[in-house]
């Protein structure tokens, strides 16, 4: 077996035995894979704490073709992230985009786009406390980068722009997206949008296609897909009703494309849901 080395970031461990872990990873060259460490839990030379949730490492392993674990020789931290682990609302935000980041992809499905965006927004989370928009734009940059990208500013039907749409607007996530007053009729499920809703998430939608468009044609940093940078003005449309429509929108775009249940929104969706109470909240 040859030794191959990769960033990535892990994603999660558990314990295996008296000293071995396995531990799940997101990484630059090879997708998403498992591995087991064999001594990781006393060899300080070779995992010198490297091996937690969050940590974005330069991992050496080897694997057998088709094998279901690889072995992980090695781990260096590239990247510390010290304030994510000393605040409850940054652990949670960050255990939401780990969670995300894992349930979107399969083992070994290859494509950077996901581990690029996973960097930055573990990046953005440990510089400043997360706001309204910081988890909206991670929701909507990942379906984007998974090749699951809706469509929220042209209706999916007749292509017109719903943004200044008389009547209300339906988000139908079968179909790929909104559908204008014109093409909706009654039975197609989904959910009514309010236009200030809409309006976030239009805005949101084209601060995504900047970032992808920016790492595609290296206007940016091409290590990173960072949507983050129209993050205020998107803050600044989310007062507390429409913060919670824009989620419970990409909740519902977002949960037919996960393997499994979000253990992040249940466990720590009080935490989250704290960030937009209305006190703190600019009306
Ligand atoms: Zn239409």
């Amino acid at each position: 077996m040859r030794l191959e080395s990769t960033p990535a970031i892990v994603l999660r461990t558990r314990e295996y035995g008296e000293s071995d872990k396995i531990v799940t990873v997101l990484s630059r060259t090879a997708g998403k894979f498992s591995g087991i460490a064999k001594g990781a839990k006393r060899s300080q030379r070779r995992f010198p704490g490297t091996l937690e949730i969050f940590s974005h490492v330069t991992l050496d392993y080897r694997r057998r073709p088709h094998a279901e674990l690889a072995f992980l020789d090695r781990a260096v931290l590239v990247h510390p992230w010290p304030r994510i682990l000393g605040s409850l609302e940054r652990f949670a935000a960050a255990s939401h985009v780990v969670e995300i980041a894992d349930k979107l992809t399969a083992e070994s499905e290859v494509g950077d786009d996901l581990y690029a965006l996973a960097v930055a927004a573990l990046s953005r989370i440990d510089a400043s406390e997360p706001g309204p928009a910081t988890l909206r734009l991670f929701e909507l940059a990942a379906l984007t980068a998974s090749g699951y990208r809706p469509e929220l500013v042209v209706c999916v039907v007749c292509r017109h722009a719903v943004g200044d749409e008389r009547g209300p607007v339906r988000l139908v996530p079968p179909l790929g997206g909104v559908l204008c007053s014109g093409c909706r009729t009654r039975d197609e499920g989904g959910m009514l949008l309010s236009p200030a809703a809409l309006e976030c998430l239009g805005l949101l939608q084209r601060a995504v296609a900047r970032a992808v468009a920016a790492r595609r044609y290296g206007n940016g940093n091409g290590a990173t897909l960072d949507p983050f940078a129209d993050e205020d003005e998107a803050s600044r449309l989310l007062a507390p009703r429409v913060a919670r429509e824009v989620a419970a929108s990409l909740d519902l775009i977002l949960t037919p494309h996960l393997r499994g249940r979000l253990r992040s929104l249940e466990l720590l969706g009080p935490v989250l849901a704290s960030g937009f109470s209305p006190e703190r909240e600019p009306e």
